[in-house]
């Protein structure tokens, strides 16, 4: 024991000698990795030239991520915060004074609602609720044949309420009203690119050079990575949904890049052969079945995580007519069949 204690000190102390020296790498990798927020494991990987500050890095980003994770949370309360559940509870009572981040996103998705063809509805909780209800119900029955899928009324019933245009925002008060009383707003389909777009401005005001973020398969990239092996640009990678694997494919992407994955591949339940999955399309009410997985690159996470989801409830051809509205955003096709599809530009983007 004291000889390998002894090693270790003099391994310490060359490493220092030789940093002092200036051969040690610049940058310090660390990760930091999140299993609190937003139901889903979230990592932070910075690269950081003085590492001293890493724990209260660390500690900050993770409270700046549970505010969020409070903020957008639908089911619990938390005292001093209006969040979506305090918006919800208020439904056809009273309008609701929120912070403004919560404002932006639910003004942002209702501004973004008609180049999308409504695909992406943050009031259709009250239909997402219903097909939750039936994946939780589900992972506690020991058989298939146990499993009862939502009736049809049920879900016409509850589709009811979800038109978005009783939706009413105060932008001077900034406060948001939903006027149907069993209206409920459900922001997961945006919450997290969302939020990886705001932590990416947040890391770089802690001063902050170098950073990936990767929030469940949104990835937002801040900085030039200063791995130290000399790539400073960052590669995106998508998941093989058969294999769950990487799929081998690189996507280069430089400071403020992101790439966003909706999949049907990680939460799902089989019944008679069918997938139902957590991304519903509001025509139908039922799980989208065209797609395995739709990626999104662009530079904005939180609007690719909102066409992430459109686009996952829509064939190719009308996936493509709704980019059509935006510059500057990709698309990775994976069809339910596994046949695969991108825009044009996606190609440039492959590492070869
Ligand atoms: P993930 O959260 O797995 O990354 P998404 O970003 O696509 O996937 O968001 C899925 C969540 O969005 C669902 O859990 C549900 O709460 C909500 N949702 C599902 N379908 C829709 C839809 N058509 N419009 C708006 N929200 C939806
Ligand atoms: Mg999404």
């Amino acid at each position: 024991m004291r000889l390998k204690a002894y090693i270790l000190a003099a391994a310490l102390l060359a490493c220092s000698l030789l940093s002092a020296c200036g051969v040690r790498e610049k940058y310090e990798h660390q990760q930091y990795v999140y299993l609190d927020v937003f139901d889903t494991i979230s990592y932070v990987d910075v690269y950081l030239e003085d590492g001293e500050k890493s724990s209260e890095y660390e500690e900050e980003i993770h409270e700046e991520l549970l505010r969020y994770h409070r903020m957008f949370d639908a089911y619990n309360s938390y005292e001093g915060v209006n969040n979506v559940y305090t918006v919800n509870s208020q439904a056809g009572k009273a309008p609701v004074k929120v912070d403004e981040e919560l404002f932006d996103l639910v003004k942002f998705s209702l501004d973004n609602m008609e180049k999308t063809e409504y695909r992406t509805n943050i009031v259709l909780g009250s239909v997402t609720g219903i097909w939750k209800q039936f994946m939780n119900d589900a992972a506690e029955k020991q058989q298939e044949s146990e499993i009862a899928l939502p009736s049809k009324e049920e879900l016409e019933q509850a589709a009811e309420h979800t038109d978005w245009t009783k939706v009413v925002l105060d932008e001077e008060n900034q406060t948001i009203f939903l006027e149907d009383p069993e209206m409920i707003l459900d922001v997961g389909a945006v919450a997290k690119g969302y939020t990886a777009q705001r932590l990416a401005d947040y890391i770089r005001s802690l001063g902050i050079e170098s950073a990936s973020i990767n929030m469940g398969g949104n990835i937002k990239f801040v900085g030039e990575r200063k791995a130290g092996d000399g790539r400073s640009y960052w590669i995106g990678s998508i998941q093989d949904p058969q294999t769950m694997q990487a799929s081998g494919m690189g996507i280069k992407l430089e400071d403020g890049g992101t790439i966003v994955t909706s999949g049907n591949y990680e939460r799902y339940v089989m019944v008679d052969g069918v997938r139902y999955c957590h991304l519903i399309d509001p025509d139908t009410l039922q799980p989208a079945q065209q797609m395995a997985s739709v990626s999104i690159i662009a530079e904005d996470s939180g609007l690719a995580d909102y066409l992430s989801t459109a686009l996952f409830t829509v064939d190719v051809e009308t996936g493509k007519e709704i980019l059509s509205h935006y510059d500057g955003v990709e698309a990775y096709w994976i069809t339910a069949d596994y046949e695969t599809y991108s825009t044009d530009g996606f190609e440039k983007l492959l590492v070869k």
